[in-house]
């Protein structure tokens, strides 16, 4: 197979024909400006910090975020999480009842659900023992109706990113969208995908403040793409998917590099720290290798351990019903007083 990706083959019928909605905001733009007065979209006059819609395409934010990753305003498209980012190229480019997604388990369960909640058919095709995409067995699931194949890299909750030369061969053979995952890049050695973005016109990439930047709470989350690939979403997206407390917060923290780096890495070294401890367990059977803020742990009974752990107040995530994932624990890493508790709690058992 090769490559003959085309924007216009793989947008769905509806979306190709659809007049987005124009917001008051999106027809007058400049709602900055202070002397104007802004009687066009029926909102309460009287100044609370919120009483104005926020900004639709998000600028400021997004500003920022061109500049600190190298790529252009309209590479770039917000979300409120990056679970509405991927919910969005489902309804983009993801015929109901018609066309499949593949995804890689064990992986991130949003893939999966989305394509459930849309109708869309998804193909499973595990990954290998040691958690690599299996290329081939990716390509033969691929049809006509194949529209998007999911990695997630750093994947969760195997916690190891996938190779080059994986990405590159389903990039280059793989005629629909290959979205790269990378909520947990931040934990990574590995360089972004986001430095590939002009070499491959089907590339879309996923990141997300939840994880490293520390703002689970205010949902943000980004997609990285083609121009082409980004105003196809932007037409279908709601108006004001992101809200201005999430864009304010947003724009504070990523302005606070310093002390994003600093967490991120007291995280990592914590990460190595527990790591250490972890091959000291005895009920521990096997330490999954890990570039992300969790690690994955095989230990002689999941379930057990998981219910021994809640007895003593903390909550870890039970993956044993997942494939390949048999007995497996995800920790994530805590602050070190945490990682502390946890582990003097896991030596006790
Ligand atoms: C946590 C996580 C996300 C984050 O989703 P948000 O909706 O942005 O909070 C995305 N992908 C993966 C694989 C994750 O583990």
């Amino acid at each position: 197979m090769k490559n003959n990706f085309d924007i216009n083959t793989i947008v769905r019928e509806n979306v190709k024909v659809l007049k987005p909605y124009s917001s008051a905001r999106d027809e007058f733009e400049d709602f900055d400006s202070a002397d104007m007065i802004f009687l066009d979209a029926n909102e309460n006059p009287f100044e609370n910090g919120v009483n104005r819609y926020p900004d639709p395409q998000q600028m400021s934010v997004k500003a920022i975020l061109a500049k600190q990753k190298n790529v252009k305003l309209n590479q770039i498209l917000l979300g409120n999480g990056s679970d509405e980012v991927l919910d969005l190229l489902f309804r983009a480019f993801c015929e109901p009842k018609t066309d499949n997604v593949i995804t890689l388990p064990p992986t991130y369960g949003m893939y999966g659900v989305l394509a459930n909640i849309n109708a869309v058919e998804n193909k499973e095709v595990l990954l290998s023992d040691d958690f690599q995409p299996q290329i081939e067995k990716i390509i033969e699931a691929v049809d006509e109706n194949t529209k998007i194949i999911f990695l997630c890299s750093p994947n969760n909750p195997t916690g190891n990113s996938f190779s080059d030369e994986s990405v590159v061969y389903l990039l280059k053979n793989f005629s629909g969208l290959v979205v790269i995952d990378e909520a947990y890049i931040d934990f990574s050695k590995k360089e972004s995908w986001i430095n590939e973005l002009d070499e491959y016109p089907n590339l879309v990439i996923t990141q997300t403040l939840s994880k490293a930047y520390g703002l689970a709470g205010i949902r943000l989350g980004i997609c990285y793409a083609t121009a082409e690939v980004i105003s196809v979403l932007n037409k279908i997206k709601p108006p004001y998917n992101v809200n201005e407390l999430s864009q304010k917060r947003a724009l504070e923290r990523l302005a606070d590099s310093n002390k994003i780096n600093t967490e991120i890495a007291s995280i990592i070294r914590q990460r190595e720290e527990l790591l250490k401890v972890l091959l000291n367990v005895n009920f521990v059977e096997k330490i999954y290798p890990t570039e992300a803020n969790f690690i994955l742990v095989k230990v002689d009974d999941a379930n057990k351990r998981y219910a021994e752990l809640i007895a003593k107040g903390i909550v870890i995530r039970n993956r044993t019903t997942q494939p390949l994932c048999g007995n497996c624990l995800r920790l994530t890493v805590g602050t070190e007083l945490e990682n502390r508790k946890l582990m003097e709690v896991l030596k006790q058992l």
